[in-house]
């Protein structure tokens, strides 16, 4: 199958130049500065803030491409993943002409990202034990159809995709397959990320707000083909990270040996909330989780939903969407939170049994 990048991305995307700032055009770190128009002072918070930052984050990207087996020219960082996913529309999909295929149920940014854009959503559900219905996706792709959009561990089902299906689906779909893997620390799953030299059409999207504990600082990352990747870092705004966050995602990735052990009592604590949940009368499922959160199936969801805010505990009433019915989707906590829970759901069941 080939796949034409060129003829993928919209025209006008072809001819764009990039902006070029002050830091793009000289790139030393010493010398006297008299090009950006900054405060050659400093600021009044006594920290050395009044300089840009590195738009294209160089350092994380040298310490991250050896950590994720790619060269740094694959890696692309936005604001957040939610950049990303805009970015990938307005580079690819021509609004009120092209769709992007989404697979509900699933995370919730595609479409909202779509709608902004003005792009048309094809929907192919999945499963019932939410697995790719890869014929069905497959038929439902045109030739307006430029993403497909796989969550793998997927939100807010928890589960992992079958590999095989997403390999399919990226031999046989033209466009862009993206394979977001938010929560792919979680899992036992290998990155799909060693697959980018097999298929040119991959896009993997991870990110620092996860396992990583940084979602207050949003960045997002991608890993492409140096040509994807070039084309996201031509239409991004030219600062989309801040130096703060680029000093915290640094120091994050020096200490990156200890991820894993964050990872694993997160996975532990899975284990306990999972055995825990199974024990209550009026829960009925507790879906097999890949994830840092746990979809569960009970009696009454949006009562027992209600019944915990008023104890103040806030979990995602997930029992509105679709193959999602009578679902709450509940994020792992510290032991003493999800005892907390438990404590609270078994004092629920008493009065759930008379409802
Ligand atoms: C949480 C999450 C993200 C992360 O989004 P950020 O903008 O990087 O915080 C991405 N995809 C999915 C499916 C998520 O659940």
């Amino acid at each position: 199958m080939a796949f034409d990048l060129e003829r993928l991305l919209r025209p006008h995307i072809r001819n764009i130049k990039p902006y070029s700032s002050a830091r793009d055009e000289y790139s030393g770190k010493v010398g006297v500065f008299l090009d950006a128009n900054e405060n050659p002072y400093g600021s009044l918070t006594g920290e050395a803030f009044n300089r840009y930052p590195d738009p294209y984050q160089q350092e994380i990207k040298e310490k991250l491409a050896p950590i994720k087996g790619v060269k740094k020219e694959q890696i692309f960082l936005g604001n957040g993943s939610d950049e990303a996913i805009d970015l990938l529309m307005r580079a690819f999909c021509i609004p009120g002409l092209d769709n992007i295929i989404l697979l509900p149920p699933t995370y919730g940014m595609y479409e909202v990202s779509a709608a902004i854009n003005d792009i048309a959503i094809k929907r192919v559900n999945l499963t019932e034990d939410f697995q790719l219905r890869v014929e069905a996706i497959l038929e439902a792709v045109d030739k307006h159809s430029k993403i497909l959009f796989i969550c793998s561990p997927n939100n807010p089902s928890g589960n992992k995709m079958d590999r095989d299906a997403i390999r399919y689906i990226l031999s046989h779909f033209k466009g862009l397959v993206v394979v977001d893997e938010a929560y792919i620390d979680f899992s036992d799953e290998p990155s799909f990320i060693t697959e980018l030299d097999n298929y040119p059409n991959l896009l993997v999207m991870q990110t620092f707000s996860k396992a990583w504990g940084l979602a207050n600082l949003r960045v997002g990352m991608a890993f492409a083909s140096e040509k994807i990747i070039r084309i996201l870092n031509l239409i991004k705004p030219p600062y989309n990270i801040s130096g703060l966050t680029q000093q915290k995602v640094l120091d994050s990735l020096d200490r990156a040996a200890e991820i894993d052990n964050l990872v694993d009592i997160i996975r532990i604590e899975r284990v306990f909330l999972e055995e825990e949940l199974d024990k209550l009368h009026f829960v009925l499922h507790v879906f097999p989780s890949d994830a840092n959160f746990i979809l569960v199936r009970m009696n009454n969801a949006r009562k027992v939903y209600e019944y915990l805010i008023h104890d103040m505990i806030i979990v995602r009433d997930r029992s509105k969407v679709i193959l999602c019915e009578d679902c709450l989707r509940i994020s792992v906590g510290t032991r003493e939170e999800n005892q907390q829970l438990i404590e609270a759901l078994e004092k629920f069941e008493p009065i759930i049994k008379n409802l």
